[in-house]
């Protein structure tokens, strides 16, 4: 308990950091190009008595940027905000009929009614799939494509048991705010093309080509700096929930699917490399993969 308490806090402040460092960069941008003077925001710090700096102002209004969408990150708004800045989205054609089909195979066996979840395709490289929220569940397209629908169900099965676990609080309010972060590196990107666009043009050219380099190196370390809560996470993530998400889809009828659909995950993610091996947020332990045969013998032996 004190222990998933501190690992809460120490993600907390790093994603906020980050974030932080981020999201300053583009209030300081805007401040160099129109000088941020908004009356609210001139009364407030007046009112907490914090000396009207250039510094100052860019400090405050990115904490606000950060801190007042947390307030709000339960609501459905900030649930479909979040799966949005995260590239989900809705799947079309086939894509939606598969996973609608794994889906449907979960909620009846756990006794669900399938239209209370969201369910989004993810445009990632990597085999993954991930719970947002309380009702929105993501799986990125290589997985949806690599496995098949028994072991998709079993992986979809586990992601509902975080959601029924209530795991998936925490991830949230940290998700809210990178989603601020990952906001500012689509801008910069933006930026960053409109600019090379304009590089066609001579003269003018060369400036925009060297402003937009900046942006490229910019995004580029964000994007890696973006990347280090996560990985925080995956290293404290505490096992026990794992285990108990894995518990929540053996209980519903759905062990054997997950067990196969985690080893299709570990066999596709040995031949992706390190680098989506360490991105991936569950890494299937051997230890998790013995722990639901043994619950799947358990129930055979019962039944
Ligand atoms: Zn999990």
């Amino acid at each position: 308990m004190l222990y998933n308490i501190l690992r809460d806090i120490i993600v907390f402040s790093l994603t906020f950091i980050v974030n932080f460092l981020i999201v300053s960069t583009f209030w300081g941008l805007v401040e160099m190009f129109s000088p941020i003077r908004w009356q609210w925001l001139l009364k407030g710090m007046r009112y907490f008595s914090i000396p009207m700096t250039e510094t100052n102002i860019i400090i405050v209004l990115s904490t606000l940027t950060l801190l007042v969408p947390c307030l709000l990150y339960r609501t459905w708004i900030m649930q479909r905000y979040l799966c949005w800045s995260l590239n989900c989205q809705k799947p079309k054609g086939q894509d939606a009929e598969r996973l609608n089909r794994a889906m449907s195979v979960v909620c009846q066996k756990a006794g669900l009614d399938m239209s209370n979840y969201n369910l989004y395709v993810c445009n990632t490289k990597v085999l993954n799939a991930f719970a947002v929220g309380n009702n929105n569940i993501a799986v990125t397209l290589p997985l949806l494509n690599s496995l098949d629908l028994s072991e998709i169900s079993g992986i979809l099965a586990h992601e509902l048991g975080h959601i029924q676990n209530r795991d998936t609080n925490m991830a949230l309010l940290n998700s809210t705010m990178s989603s601020f972060g990952n906001l500012v590196v689509r801008i910069y990107s933006f930026i960053t093309l409109a600019l090379q666009i304009l590089s066609f043009i001579p003269i003018i050219g060369w400036f925009t080509a060297i402003i937009s380099w900046f942006f490229v190196i910019q995004i580029w370390l964000f994007q890696f700096l973006m990347k280090l809560p996560l990985h925080i996470i995956t290293m404290f993530s505490s096992r026990q929930d794992e285990f108990e998400a894995d518990l929540y889809a053996c209980k519903i009828g759905l062990g054997v699917n997950l067990y196969n659909g985690l080893i299709s995950i570990t066999g596709g993610e040995a031949r992706m490399g390190f680098a989506a091996r360490l991105l991936s947020s569950h890494p299937a332990t051997k230890q998790r993969l013995e722990r639901i045969k043994n619950y799947v013998q358990k129930q055979e032996g019962l039944a």
